[in-house]
Parts: C-alpha cells; sequence; structure tokens
C-alpha cells in the first residue's frame, strides 16, 4: 500500500505525536530507519544505554537485523506497515539521508521523528542544501541548477571548467555525478547524467577532504567530535585520520561550521559535516549528512562515547557525552575481500576490529572497519607516520 496525500493528512494511527520532554525511561523502544551497518552499530549503542529497538526497512538479512529486538520488513511507502511500526516506537531515528518526505512526515505526526523532517528534505537535494549553506553564511562551491542541456551549457559558460555535474537527489559515493574538465565532456552530458534535475559545481581546489561529526541535543547542547581528515579511494572512504592534518584555526572553524548549521536547522541528533580545505587555505563546505556518519567510526575506540551513544543520547534526551578524545586515531574501511583477513583476526591493543556481518564480500560492499589506535599527540608530531 502506498501513502496517498489524503493518507498523509489522516493516519490511522491512534497515537499522537507528542515530544519528549524528559530523558526516555530505560527499556523504551528506539526505531530506526534502515537496517545497513550504521542502524546496527546504533542499536548496538542503544542497548549499551538500556533501550531496545525496532528496525524497519524492506530488506531481510541486514546488519541491524542482527542485533535489533524486533525488525519489520517492508516498503518504506507501506502505511499500514508504518502505523504498526509507529504505534510500538517510542522515538524514530534514521541512518540514511534518503527516507522518503512522506514517510518522514507520516511519522512525524504520530511520534517523534529526530532529526526532523525539515532536515532530510533539505539534505536530500543538493539545490536546496546549497542555498540553504550560503542563507546561513557558510562557503559553498558556486552552484547553478540545471534542468536541461542549454541550462548546463549556459552555467559553463558563466562558471567554467572543469566543474561538476551533480544529480540533485540520490547521489552517494561518487555516484550521480561526471566531473567536466573540457567542452567535449559538456556535450550530451545532462542526458548521460539520466536527464534528472541536477547542479553544475564549480571545482573547488582541495588539499584534503574533513569532516566533522557533531551532536546537538533537543535543549540546544552542542558536542563537536574532533574533525577528521578523509582519504577516498574509488570515490569510497577509505581512511579516517583523526584529528585531521590541518591547522588548529581551521578545526576550530570546522566546527563552527556544524554548530552554525545544527543552530539553524534546530537539528537533534549526530550530523556529518563535509568540507574541503582549499589550496589557499579555507574552508568549503560540501555536504550535510543528517546521520552518524562513516568517518565518524573511530569514535568508537578513540572516544568515551562513540558518535553511535551520542546520537541515541541526544534522541533519547540523555545529556551529551564529552567528544573530547583519549586517543589519537585512523580508520580503515575494509571493502570487499579486504574483509577477510580480519574475520578470524584476534583484536590487538591498539587496534579494532568491527565486522558488519554481511555474507557477501561484493567489491566496493563495505564490510567492516578498523579502529587503528596511537597516543594522543601522535599525529600531529609524526603526520607522515601512519
Ligand atoms: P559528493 O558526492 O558531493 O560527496 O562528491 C564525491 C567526491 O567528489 C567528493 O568527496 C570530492 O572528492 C569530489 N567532489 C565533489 N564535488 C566537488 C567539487 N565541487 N570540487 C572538487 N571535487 C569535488
Amino acid at each position: 500500500m502506498s501513502l496517498t496525500k489524503a493518507d498523509t493528512l489522516t493516519p490511522t494511527i491512534k497515537k499522537k505525536a507528542r515530544p519528549l520532554t524528559a530523558p526516555l525511561p530505560k527499556g523504551s523502544t528506539i526505531g530506526i530507519l534502515g537496517s545497513g551497518q550504521l542502524g546496527q552499530m546504533l542499536a548496538q549503542a542503544a542497548k549499551k544505554l538500556g533501550y531496545k529497538t525496532h528496525i524497519y526497512s524492506p530488506e531481510r538479512d541486514t546488519p541491524a537485523g542482527l542485533v535489533a529486538d524486533r525488525e519489520t520488513v517492508a516498503d518504506y511507502l507501506d502505511l499500514k506497515a508504518l502505523a504498526a511500526f509507529a504505534e510500538q516506537v517510542d522515538v524514530v531515528t534514521y541512518e540514511f539521508e534518503n527516507v522518503p518526505a512522506d514517510t518522514a512526515a507520516y511519522l512525524s505526526s504520530s511520534t517523534t521523528l529526530y532529526p526532523n523532517a525539515n532536515v532530510l528534505a533539505i539534505a536530500q537535494d543538493r539545490w536546496t542544501e546549497k542555498t540553504f549553506l550560503q542563507d546561513i553564511g557558510e562557503r559553498t562551491a558556486p552552484c547553478a541548477k540545471v534542468d536541461s542541456q542549454d541550462d548546463l551549457e549556459r552555467a559553463v559558460r558563466k562558471m567554467g571548467l572543469p566543474a561538476v555535474l551533480k544529480t540533485r537527489r540520490f547521489g552517494y559515493d561518487g555516484k550521480g555525478q561526471i566531473m567536466l574538465r573540457g567542452d567535449s565532456d559538456v556535450e550530451g552530458a545532462f542526458e548521460q547524467l539520466g536527464g534528472v534535475a541536477a547542479i553544475l559545481e564549480g571545482f573547488v581546489n582541495f588539499s584534503r577532504e574533513i569532516s566533522v561529526v557533531a551532536a546537538r541535543s533537543a535543549e540546544g547542547e552542542i558536542a563537536c567530535f574532533d574533525p577528521a581528515e578523509n582519504i577516498h579511494e574509488d570515490h569510497i572512504l577509505a581512511r579516517s585520520i583523526a584529528p585531521a592534518r590541518i591547522p588548529e584555526t581551521l578545526l576550530e572553524r570546522a566546527k563552527e561550521t556544524a554548530t552554525n548549521i545544527m543552530i539553524q536547522l534546530q537539528y537533534v541528533g549526530v550530523i556529518g559535516v563535509e568540507l574541503f580545505e582549499t589550496d589557499a587555505g579555507g574552508l568549503v563546505v560540501n555536504e550535510i549528512a543528517p546521520r552518524v556518519h562513516n568517518s565518524g567510526h573511530w569514535t568508537q575506540d578513540a572516544c568515551a562515547a562513540s558518535q553511535f551513544e551520542q546520537h541515541i543520547r541526544a534522541i533519547c534526551r540523555l545529556p551529551l557525552a564529552d567528544p573530547s578524545r583519549h586517543s589519537d586515531a585512523v580508520m580503515v574501511n575494509l571493502i570487499g575481500e579486504a574483509v577477510r583477513p580480519f574475520e578470524t583476526a584476534t583484536a590487538k591493543s591498539d587496534e579494532f576490529i568491527h565486522l558488519y556481518g554481511k555474507r557477501q564480500a561484493r567489491p566496493g560492499r563495505k564490510m567492516g572497519h578498523v579502529n587503528r589506535i596511537y597516543p594522543l599527540g601522535f599525529i600531529a608530531r609524526h603526520p607522515d607516520r601512519l
């Protein structure tokens, strides 16, 4: 069954949305939309804090399903399943940003959804996201809306090349984008991208990609983990180095950016903010992810509380944990067959293995990660010894 406008306006749920006003009592149930490794690690953190979890996703045999207390396998627009889910949970969150707007609206009307539906609407559309960021005073790449090949050619004339053509929606890990280096790349590029709503972004000459994983509670308390430096291979995150090897002033500025974004969005939960350190030494925001983030996995073994615990704390109205590091860290993603040696390895005192329980190690598939821990200050003292 799918949602219609009328369904959305008159949900068949008896429960009425009521914002949480006190810490969620222990033993309550947290609903999580999505069932991948992020949902799995959220469920593990919830359990540690004394909560049950109920996963909702269309997939079977999932990483989150391995550890959740309950699981609903249904389409995100299955109204009956959504209504039953909403009846059984005390707060709802999500592990991915492409939750359909109707689903978010429906759940918001019957239960507490964190982060709020407006955040999702902004993060799902690159154009809305860029204009939001610019409106709140953050620097982004120059960009233009592209709805046709003509729009694209006009934007290229204005912006110049190189530039990146990106779909407005559903892009991830470099999918849904085309790099335009010369005029021959521009020819037919709009059709090549699928003829869908897109944006053209000016190319940012960057020396590093960094990210800030941060949290805001409903009371407005804010806690930023130290920014990490991210190294991609084949458009997929390969390693995160925390702290990023950038000047202290930029580390602080990146945290201020994340703080500004969370305040403006009235955000509740953990957010990932991806930025470029430009060749000129400034910061440009690339995108925001309204959820726990792959580049924040290092917090599991280098901080008192991980990003997952911090997210559960924020959405359950518990005080946020101290985000400071007790160690430096490098997180290495185990992609495809790279997981094999770690399936039977034992942890070392400075190397922690996290496996997601996926059966098939397909190329490009994130199977697990390893956190390597270094003494505090090691990375700044030995930036080339990692
Ligand atoms: P995204 O899907 O927007 O995160 O982009 C994927 C990757 O493409 C980023 O991690 C960057 O390495 C690269 N990229 C995206 N946008 C730009 C840009 N405007 N300028 C330079 N590189 C970019």
